[in-house]
Formats: C-alpha cells, structure tokens, sequence
C-alpha cells in the first residue's frame, strides 16, 4: 500500500484508531517526511506509544517499499539498455557484451541486495571461533629486569613518545600492551568486539524513553501491532538490568557492576595473551579458560542467542534477561551485537544522548530516526549526564596512587611518560587543595564564615567558570587535550590501578581504609574515571559550563569531604551532533510546554522551516475532567503554600478539614501531591497531633510514599488492593470507602505510576512545588538561562542577573531570582509547572477515565478574563486549561460541583 499525502493510512495499529490518535500519526508521519525536528505533545491515556510506532514503522515501511521500487525500475531499465546493446553490438563477441553491459546492473544488484540485507543473513564471520573482545599485541618486553622486580614489571608503563615529538592527535604508546580507552562513561571502557558484525541497517529507528519501565511499556505495545513479526527490533539496558552472572550481579551497584565485567573481561583477555605468547607458531592454543565471565566464554551461545532473538520478535529486558539465562550466555553482549542489524532500537536515554555511550555501542544516526519519547525534561536531562564530579576523597586517592607510582618506576620511565605523570600530579594536586585550602577561599568568592576556625567550618559551596577556575589553580598553561591523549593511549590507568591494587594488597591494609573510607562505593578505577571525567569538562568551552566547588568542614577525625562538580549549562552542541546526523529527530511526550525554552536552550540554531509542532487534544469527553483551582479551605482560611508562609499550622489543619471532607465526596482513591518529603512529613504529624489523621482514617486508608524506592512498590501494591477490594467486599461489611496516597512531586510516584480509574478518582496538588532555590545548580542554569538572546551566550554568556556569591542560602537565592526578569524566572517557574502537569497527568488513563484535579492554593486561582499569560495555570496542558474552574467563591461550591461530578461519572459506568 503506498502512503500518499492525503490519505495516509496505518494498518498496523491493532484498533480502530480515534480521530485525535489519526491526526497525530498522520502528523508524526509528515514530520518524518519533512526530516528535522519535531515536538509532538499528546496527553498521556491517548494512545500516543502506540500512535508513535505505527506511524513510525509505517513510514519506515513505505520508505523501504519505494526505495524497492525505485530500485526495480533501475534494474529494468538496465535490462533494456542491456537488451538495446546485444542488439546493436552483434560484432562484439557475446563474453565482451554480457561483461560492459552487466557490469552496471550488477553494480546496482549488488547496491539492492545490500539495502535490503539479500544474500547476506546467513553469513557468519569466525563462527567457531572463541569470543576474544580485545586483540592485544603481545610483543617482546623490553623492561629493565635488572632494576624491577619480575612482579611489577607488567606495571610499567612503555614508553610514549612526548608532545615535542609528536603532534597533537598522534600520540603513541610504543607498544599498544592491553590499550585500554577511559572515557567519560563509565560504561564505555573496552573496545568493541568486531568479530562477529551484522549487516547494517541503513534505515533505523532509534526509540529512548527515560525509564526501563517505559521502554518495557513501548515494547508491550508493540507486541500489539502486526510490525513485531515484520521487523527486528532489539531493547537495550544497562549492565545492571541485564547481567546474569550472580557474582558480579550481587555487587549491587551500578558502577560496580561495570566495573567488575569489566575487569572479568580483562582479565579474559590477559589470559588470552598469555595463552596466545606460548602457542605454537603464533596459533592461539585454547586451555580451560580460568577467567573471564562464564556467560561470555562461548562464542556460539551468543550467535544462537542473537538468532533467537530474530525469531522471537519483540522481546523487552526482562525477557532477554529470561533468555540469557537458559541459553547461559550474556544478554548484555548478546542484544548489543544485535544493534547492526535491527531496525528498531530501544534503549534508554543515556545510550543515545551521550556520544560516548553511541560510539561504544556503535549506534549510527546517520539518516536514522531518533525519537525521543518523556521529553518534557530533555534539556535539563540532557545537561545533567554531561555533568562530571569528583570528590575530596577521589581526587586524594589518585593522587596518592599517582604519587606512589612514580616512586617506583620514576627512574625507568621514559622522559615522555616522567613529563605526563608529573603533570597529572600537579594537576591532581591543585583540584585537591581547592578542596581542602583556606587560602583557595578567596579565589572563588568569599567565604561568608571566613573567621571560623577550621574545625567548625560549615559547607561551603561556589561556583566558577572553567578560565577563572585553571587560572585560580594556575594550571590554565597545561595541554589537558594531550594530557587527556596520554592518559587514554599509555593505558596509564590500569598500570597504576593495578599497582595499587598489589601494594594495598600487599600491605594487607585497604587504601580506602587508610583514607577513612572504608565501606563507600568507590573503587580505584571509578576513582580515576571520575577524573577523567572532570578533566574532559575542562576542556569544555568556558560558557558551556561551571564549576561548583563544594567544601566541607572535616569530620573530628579530620577526614575531608567536598566535592568539584562540572555542570553543563547548554546542550546545544550535544544536540546539534545528534541532528546534525539523523534524518529526523522526534521529542514526544504528554505535555512539551514551554516550547520556546526548549527550542532555546537545545536547538537556537535550528530555522523555523525545521522545526515542526503538533499537539493534540485528550481523547476523553470534557465531562469527565473536573480541574478546579481552590484557593480556599471549608472554614474560609486562604491556602498560601508559598516558602513563607506554608509552615503556618492553621493553614495545615485547614488542609486537613479540606480532606476530611473529600473523602465523604470522592470514591475509592484520592492522591495528594505534597512538594517535598519533608513537608510531607511535617503536615502529617500536624494531622496526627490535631486528630484529623483519625477523622480521615474513619473513611479511608491512609497510605504514604516511601522514599525508599525498593519500598514504593509494596505500598503501591497494598493502595491497589484496598481499592479493588472494594468492588468485592459485601455491602454489609463495614470498612473503609477507598484509600488515600500521600505522595511527594518529583518522587517515584509523580514520575512513573500511573493512578487509572479507582487509583486516582481526585488529584490534589498541594501548593505550587517550585524546586529547592537553595541549590546551586540550579541557580547557575537560571542565571545561564537569563542570559540566552542577549548576545552569543555560547561563548560568552552575559550575566545580567546578580552574580553575588551563592552559598546555598536561601534569601540569596530569592535574591537571584528576583533579579532575573525574563527568561531565567520563566524557567525557574516553568520547572515549577512541569513538575504539576507531570504529577496531575498521574490520572486519566483512558477514554473511559474520569477524575477530579484540585489545585490547592490561591496562586492557582484567577478570574479568567483577566488571566494573564504568565499566570501559572496558563501552563497547564490544553486540555486541563479549556476545562478549569479557575476560581469559586467558597468551599461549598467545591463540594457541590465535586459531587455532581462522581453522581454524573458514575451514572455512565
Ligand atoms: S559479561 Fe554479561 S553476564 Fe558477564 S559480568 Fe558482564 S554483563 Fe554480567
């Protein structure tokens, strides 16, 4: 079926689609038509998943059908042309014309069978050949037995040729022993294992969402379409999600975990350089492999593994987790070979947004689709994975291992490796004393308690530019690029971890015990890569980013804490690598407001033809939404949540008696967003001293979210069953109406639960939950954010705002804030709303949905005639903003249009 412009049809969607899910597939469709960026905003409990991937799958569809075409109506043009030649060449001799005229044709079969992976499948590289991830040449080594001990020979360094020899970009280790890369991810370190590599898809698509649970989500829903038999898609995760090997699972941790296969993997292919060093003439002789990771030993596993996976259609983590297990072979390894050959990718945002996960997992964007689904945060999520911190107790155990090293093998370095690892030292030296300096106070502000003795020092944290931060430090003249290059292509990291490794062994004392931190989640490689991480961002162009310096006082002990903390302030270059490649590039998510702070902030460059936006309305009848702002509790009290005033006690027993009577109105289950878990917890202890806790348990359970997040799941489990048992109990029995759910915004809950039906039947949203103004961060992007359209903010950010020093005082804050007037309060108050829309969304999963949203608070509340377009209830999505009640005159209006709500709702049921 060919796709025209006008009457687009999509027959993989598994119902008959509603009239608002055909507009936003034909929107998504013409978007990928036009190439470039688009936002499409749909309200989450549309269909919008599905929407998405059959609009997409389509499209892709169509695309390979015309380029097919295409390509037949060349091959039979060829023919006659081939056919015009045998007739006019009849002196040639047939060998001579069959080979002129199928030489194009062949050329353009073989292009053909190419694009659509003909003759090709069965193909296998090495197919008995044992998985060896790293080749290492294993050469004579040349170092001077006589001076080291034949123990920590494998510990030195081979000599690299220095910057004065070398220009920039081609520094070289002589003997490239085990190179290892080190990269800002930590996920990232190892080079690829090429032995094995699919045929390329040429067009992909590439779906990420934020969370295992959406991609889960995505790959249920496309389970639903015909396309999970037609295509190869493959999900793919962390380490952590998909690891099956107990011992290194049980480690816990995510870094760990990497850490540790990684190690496993090193260890596998030192084993394989030995084995390969006393083969035979160069043959490898295959031993009973004694390291390494089990799941990763057999190389034929893994091709049946990938071959499943083909067979079995759409499969998300879990399952390839199920699979890997009773194949015994790794799914990680497994589902990343898979990435060539599909044509859906799944995976999670950092695997996409970050350069260096894509180059490590070989994702190629090139003229692929890139949707990005959740995108409502994509800038600040973007901004945060580029972000690189070190801490106190990090940076002293580099540099320690760094000191310690060059003790030892100092007089048999080469003058290239003496000159880098002095540098390092220096360098490590002076980010180290930021941290633990007085007299380095005064370079990054002043230190409001600049008196105290040492000893009583509070936290102190600033914040600098990356120039003002290396002259401070007087490193601004060293070459971190080369010092970078050196440290990725000498491998210095693994000799020195390793040495230290033998020494603390040796010493049968931990280094992390001799340096207090016994039992922190830190090891030596994470250690240096959060270096490398932090050097990488000082390379950083001086507007990109700042650099948060946080001090700590020392414990009684002595030990010092604090941390450096690089944070990237624009993602447009990020961005602008991953447009710059795809043919289309998809944010799509429930609500994409504000649009212009997004465009701003990832893509200014980007001309309006480009950028496309579509957004479309809810699915439900407007008679099943009651959104009312209140500003107003049952005994008249105003309801102010503001920073100033939300302590007061009366206003939080007002909200008390607010519940207490919600609970004789709405049925089964009421969900109250609380802006922080501390104010949680405040107001219901008010409520437990006042009574009213008891009054509210008369009608209804009272549950509350955890912050725990392992925990969150049980207490979600037990709010479902209290409302589903309602449906069952006999009427007779007397017991509670439903159930209420304390929950907190930004928490587990607000982001990923969803409260369908008797889950949710009333949201309330206590106050408007602005974010922490204390956090430094935060300030910074404002303060960035203020400054973007007044000049080339890139390079040269003006600062219009105050730039007082910030300690993380909260009047400073407010201070800051007031001082932004355009684009850095919009943000901050757009951070505010977001978080609102993404909590109220929680609701409202389906046509035949129906809820109350109460926004609680008189900022809330307008006439709305004189609405302004800043007023905060301007940025809730369209389809709670058409169906307001902005403003009523007391409480008892609230109770009366509430209760003709669920009468009317519940009728319809
Ligand atoms: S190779 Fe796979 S199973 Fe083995 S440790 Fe690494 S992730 Fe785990």
């Amino acid at each position: 079926m060919e796709n025209e412009a006008n009457e687009l049809k999509f027959p993989g969607f598994p119902y008959i689609p509603y009239s608002i899910q055909m507009d936003f597939m034909k929107a998504l469709y013409r978007s990928l038509d036009k190439g470039g960026v688009s936002m499409l905003e749909s309200p989450t409990g549309t269909g919008k998943t599905l929407s998405i991937i059959c609009s997409s799958l389509q499209w892709v569809h169509d695309q390979r059908q015309k380029e097919r075409d295409r390509a037949k109506a060349e091959l039979d043009r060829n023919q006659s042309q081939r056919d015009d030649v045998e007739i006019g060449s009849d002196d040639e001799p047939d060998w001579m014309r069959n080979f002129v005229a199928n030489k194009e044709v062949q050329k353009q079969e073989k292009k053909v069978k190419k694009k659509f992976g003909l003759g090709k499948s069965n193909e296998r590289k090495n197919q008995d050949a044992e998985i060896i991830p790293l080749v290492l040449e294993e050469e004579d080594f040349h170092a001077k037995k006589d001076e080291v001990g034949l123990n920590d020979e494998e510990f030195l360094l081979e000599d690299y040729e220095s910057e004065d020899e070398v220009t920039l970009g081609s520094g070289k280790s002589k003997r490239k022993a085990g190179a290892c890369l080190v990269s800002s991810s930590s996920d990232e370190e190892e080079e690829k294992d090429g032995s094995d590599e699919e045929e390329e898809k040429e067009l992909k698509i590439y779906f990420c969402s934020r969370t295992h649970s959406q991609l889960s989500q995505f790959i249920k829903e496309l389970r639903k379409t015909s396309f999970t038999n037609e295509i190869k898609v493959v999900c793919l995760g962390s380490r952590k999600n998909f690891c099956i090997n107990e011992d290194v699972l049980k480690l816990g941790n995510a870094t760990r975990i990497n850490e540790r296969c990684l190690e496993l993997q090193k260890s596998r292919k030192n084993e394989v350089s030995k084995i390969k060093n006393i083969g035979v003439k160069g043959r490898l002789r295959r031993t009973k492999a004694s390291s390494g990771c089990p799941m990763l030993r057999k190389h034929k596993p893994q091709r049946q593994f990938r071959d499943e996976i083909s067979q079995l259609g759409a499969l998300d983590i879990e399952d390839l987790v199920q699979l890997g297990r009773s194949m015994g072979t790794c799914p990680y390894y497994g589902s990343r070979s898979m990435v060539p050959a599909a044509d859906l990718v799944v995976l999670p945002y950092q695997s996409l947004l970050s350069k260096s996960s894509r180059e490590f997992l070989g994702l190629n964007l090139k003229n692929s689709i890139v949707i990005i689904d959740e995108a409502h945060n994509l800038a600040d999520s973007l901004l945060s994975m580029h972000d690189a911190k070190i801490t106190f107790l990090e940076l002293d155990h580099v540099h320690s291992l760094i000191e310690k090293y060059f003790g030892r093998f100092r007089n048999l370095l080469g003058p290239g490796n003496r000159r880098y690892i002095q540098t390092l030292m220096v360098v490590t030296w002076a980010l180290l004393q930021t941290l633990c300096s007085d007299k380095d106070f005064s370079l990054v502000n002043t230190c409001q308690d600049e008196g105290r003795a040492a000893e009583v020092k509070p936290m102190f944290d600033s914040s600098i530019a990356i120039n003002d931060f290396l002259f401070s430090l007087n490193i601004d003249n060293i070459n971190l690029v080369k010092l970078l290059q050196y440290i990725k292509e000498s491998n210095f990291i693994h000799k020195v971890s390793g040495y230290g490794e033998k020494v603390t062994n040796l010493q049968k004392h931990s280094v992390l015990n001799n340096s207090g931190a016994c039992g922190e989640e830190w090891s030596t490689l994470s250690s240096f890569r959060a270096l490398v991480d932090m050097l990488v961002s000082l390379t950083n162009n001086d507007g990109e980013g700042r650099i948060i310096i946080s001090k700590s006082r020392p414990t009684c002990s002595g030990r010092q804490g604090g941390f450096l903390k690089y944070v990237m302030l624009t993602g447009e270059k990020v961005f602008s690598e991953i447009v710059d490649e795809a043919h289309a590039v998809i944010l799509a998510g429930g609500t994409l407001q504000p649009i212009e702070e997004t465009r701003e902030r990832l893509f200014p460059w980007l001309p309006p033809s480009q950028l496309h936006f579509f957004s479309c309305s809810h699915i439900v009848p407007p008679e099943s939404i009651l959104p009312i702002a209140i500003s107003r509790g049952p005994s008249g009290q105003l309801f102010d949540f503001s920073y100033s005033s939300r302590s007061s006690l009366k206003m939080i027993e007002e909200l008390g008696l607010l519940l207490c009577n919600l609970v004789a109105v709405v049925p089964e289950g009421i969900v109250v967003f609380f802006s922080s878990f501390e104010y949680e917890g405040k107001v219901y202890d008010a409520w437990k001293t006042s009574g009213i806790l008891e009054r509210i348990m008369k009608k209804k359970r009272i549950f509350r979210e955890p912050r725990r997040n392992p925990e969150v799941e049980l207490v979600l489990r037990e709010y479902k069953e209290t409302i589903d048992g309602l449906s069952t109990r006999p009427k007779d029995v007397a017991a509670h109406s439903g159930a209420i759910l304390l929950a907190v915004v930004g928490g587990k809950i607000s982001e990923g639960i969803n409260f369908s039906d008797g889950m949710g039947r009333c949201i309330v949203m206590v106050g408007l939950p602005y974010p922490n103004p204390s956090d430094i961060e935060l300030i910074e992007r404002v303060k960035y954010i203020e400054s973007l359209g007044e000049s080339n903010s890139m390079k040269t950010p003006k600062i219009s705002v105050s730039d007082e020093y910030f300690s993380g005082d909260v009047q400073v804050a407010f201070s800051v804030l007031r001082s932004c007037k355009r684009r850095g309060k919009e943000y901050y108050e757009n951070l505010c709303m977001k978080a609102v829309n993404q909590s109220i969304g929680r609701a409202i999963r389906h046509i035949k949905d129906y809820a109350a949203i109460l926004l609680v608070d008189a900022r809330y509340a307008s006439d709305s005639s004189k609405r302004s377009f800043s007023h905060q209830t301007n940025k809730l999505p369209q389809w709670i903003k058409d169906r307001l009640v902005p403003t009523t005159n007391s409480y008892g209006e609230v109770h009366r249009l509430l209760h003709q709500f669920f009468k009317f709702n519940k009728k319809g049921e």
